[in-house]
């Protein structure tokens, strides 16, 4: 091991965007990490979490080999081959006791950190033949994934946000989550992107309850009541329709139903629909003028929309206003990511027929089905726990913490508790890694050979990024795609990817499994290896003429759709949706994403510990006013499912009747002991089965109608 420093580049995983680093490493340890000004689209960008990544290789807190539960409920170090071994053993006993079904894997935010985390899991369930492959992305966002279906796809897609002249984002804040829907202001040093796009003319309509740090670029700002976007929006369209705004152009020959979208929106006038969301009428109308009457750009929603009721409905709204008005790539147009890590695919300036944006198997509760190959996490927890034909008896979960980001808290503690077999792969002790039989300690990011997967497609140009591992391995760990592999060798089935099944000759390489995880991608892995941080402007993908005889045509208020909007006009509030009442629940918690961490991801290490251990609920100060409460006591929320504690934190930014949280922190405990320490899980407070979104299941996870007493003040 060299004593010299050596410099080398990567890019960073703590979240998806991908940042571009500079290491410096010494002894077989990175000593110093630094952004990259060099980089075409990053320019030296990096944020507080990537910074610490020397810290999170080497913390204590860190698992360095895999553990045993004992039966008295305390841990033993045991060896990766042993505890693979034993798993093996117990996952052919469930097997072949319950069916392959009975086998379940969970991938969390964690897992999409790393290219072959989730293709490896897949290719687990292909081995096994388990269909009980389940991710964070239906806990998330899943309408992102069944909306266009269900309208039909414009196969060139919509405008990308380089060269847009407007921009309406819906409950998202990029500055600090690093997240950007397709057309949207994206995570790759969106600060310096935003002032240049401002200073170019983009005009700006943000869409949030709070003055996020996106809101205040915004020439806009709708502070919208919490859970009443699918309203804002339903009536945001009608003024268009109204005004005659749309491009007709483009709806005469592409769009099937603009009579009955209009007949959709009806009783969404402009009073009702700013009443209704606590928005002045004038603002509502300029949002939507200064939409339609821009020539390029989209509307898009995020996490906010998606985690609060009717979440398929907003998503649905972003498609319909995209839709008529003409925001789509024409033909000539270049698209702006590479998806160089995909297969070609067509790009024709047509629309795909709309179809079953839920066509998997079936779950066996509230009549939901598989999407995209996954099946609903909402159901899992009962899954688990309800005895019959398909009940999951054994659960590998790669890269999540189910206790406090599943919904419903208390009912998944109880299914973790009841599995007969429990795998957590994870870096650290986990609130679920403590029911765990066997935790298997992962590889970090600087161990392990990677490409950017989820950016390829969202970068905002062709670009190429790929890293090997900088850095060996500190202790008995294995990177999440070797667990299966080892797993699928010792039950004697394949691990099968798109280009072939897991050699079982020898032990392959990072390399070899990206190679089979990503065949017959646009830009082969050598190519790509070769061409790091690199932007291909000759290979952008051109958006080609649409076949002479499509005849498809998107249906923009299909009768599903009609039927739940009429509903949300019967609601008072989206309170309803839930079953709650606002006089019982005044307030809305919402969730949020904060700087220092990904969910609670990094709290332990010193450098952003020093910028809070708890999520803060942070409310307005009239509200604390109202109640009496200053910065630091400790409040309770109650929802019409549970209660938890919660520290406050004056918040300027949050309109009035809101609680801003962000989700995923805390522990086991259900009575929040340790919130200044850990924080508590806003999981808890929400139910599966009240206000859940009936096309993907999703459950109410922001707009959470609660009501607050002091617990404990600091006076
Ligand atoms: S924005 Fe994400 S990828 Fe970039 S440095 Fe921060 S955590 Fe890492």
């Amino acid at each position: 091991m060299s004593d010299s420093v050596s410099t080398q580049h990567t890019f960073c995983r703590v979240c998806h965007a991908s940042c571009p680093l500079e290491v410096d490493v010494q002894f077989g340890r990175v000593t110093a990490v630094r952004g990259v000004p060099d980089d075409p689209i990053f320019a030296g960008y990096t944020c507080i979490k990537g910074r610490q990544l020397p810290d999170q290789m080497v913390h204590d807190s860190r698992l360095r080999a895999p553990l045993h539960r004992r039966p008295d409920g305390t841990f033993e170090q045991v060896s990766s081959g042993d505890a693979l071994d034993a798993i093996a053993s117990e996952l052919r006993r469930i097997i072949d006791t319950y069916g392959p079904r009975a086998v379940a894997s969970y991938t969390g935010t964690g897992g999409y950190q790393n290219a072959l985390a989730v293709p490896a899991a897949r290719a687990f369930h292909q081995g096994i033949g388990s269909s009980s492959f389940y991710t964070s992305v239906t806990i998330d966002q899943p309408a992102k994934g069944t909306a266009p279906f269900r309208t039909g796809i414009w196969e060139a897609g919509y405008h990308n946000f380089t060269g847009a002249d407007v921009l309406l984002a819906v409950g998202y804040n990029p500055m600090v989550s690093s997240f950007g829907p397709t057309g949207g202001l994206q995570g790759t040093n969106p600060f310096v992107v935003i002032r240049d796009a401002k200073k170019r003319g983009l005009k700006l309509i943000v869409i949030d309850p709070r003055r996020t740090e996106l809101a205040t670029q915004a020439d806009i700002h709708l502070a919208v009541k919490p859970g009443e976007d699918p309203t804002l929006l339903a009536g945001i369209t009608k003024i268009i329709l109204d005004e005659d705004l749309i491009d007709h152009e483009f709806c005469d020959r592409w769009v099937g139903d603009l009579d009955r979208l209009a007949e959709s929106v009806r009783d969404f006038d402009l009073e009702y629909v700013a009443r209704r969301c606590d928005v002045p009428a004038h603002d509502i109308v300029a949002a939507a003028q200064m939409f339609a009457k821009g020539n390029r750009g989209t509307a898009g929603c995020g996490t906010g929309p998606n985690m609060a009721p009717h979440s398929s409905l907003a998503e649905h709204f972003v498609i319909v206003l995209n839709t008529i008005c003409g925001r789509v790539n024409r033909e000539g147009d270049e698209v702006e990511s590479g998806f160089f890590l995909y297969p070609d695919m067509p790009r024709r300036a047509q629309v795909i027929a709309p179809r079953n944006p839920t066509p998997g198997p079936a779950a066996r509760f509230r009549n939901l089905h598989g999407m995209r190959g996954e099946m609903p996490t909402t159901t899992l927890a009962e899954e688990i726990l309800t005895p019959g034909e398909g009940q999951v008896r054994a659960l590998i979960v790669s890269g999540g913490n189910p206790v406090v980001a599943w919904p419903d808290q208390e009912l998944t503690i109880r299914a973790m508790k009841d599995l007969e077999l429990l795998v957590v792969v994870d870096h650290r002790m986990s609130a679920t890694a403590e029911f765990a039989h066997y935790v298997i300690a992962p590889t970090l990011s600087l161990e392990r050979a990677d490409v950017p997967h989820l950016m390829d497609r969202w970068f905002r140009a062709p670009y190429t990024n790929y890293t090997e591992a900088i850095v060996p391995r500190l202790g008995d760990v294995l990177n999440e795609w070797e667990v299966f592999y080892e797993l699928t060798k010792r039950l004697g089935v394949p691990l099968p990817f798109p280009g072939g099944a897991a050699p079982t000759d020898h032990q392959p390489s990072d390399d070899e499994i990206l190679e089979l995880a990503y065949a017959g991608s646009r830009m082969s892995l050598a190519e790509i290896k070769n061409n790091r941080m690199k932007v291909h402007p000759e290979k952008s993908l051109r958006v080609q003429g649409p076949d002479p005889d499509c005849s498809a045509k998107f249906t923009l208020a299909p009768a599903d759709i009609a039927d739940e909007l009429a509903v949300v006009r019967t609601e008072s509030d989206a309170a309803e949706a839930v079953g709650a009442s606002s006089a019982e629940f005044p307030f809305r918690l919402v969730s949020r994403r904060l700087k220092h961490v990904l969910n609670s991801l990094g709290s332990e290490l010193p450098g952003l510990a020093v910028k809070g251990t708890t999520n803060p609920a942070y409310m307005n100060p009239d509200d604390m006013a109202d109640y009496g409460i200053a910065d630091g006591d400790i409040i309770e929320i109650t929802s019409p499912r549970a209660s938890l504690h919660a520290v406050v934190e004056t918040a300027p930014d949050i309109r009035r009747g809101v609680i801003s949280m962000a989700h995923s922190w805390g522990g086991s405990s259900l009575t929040d002991e340790k919130v200044r320490d850990i924080g508590a899980p806003t999981n808890r407070l929400v139910s599966v089965d009240q206000g859940y979104d009936r096309v993907t299941g999703m459950v109410v996870q922001s707009a959470i109608p609660v009501r607050i007493r002091i617990f404990e003040s600091v006076k």
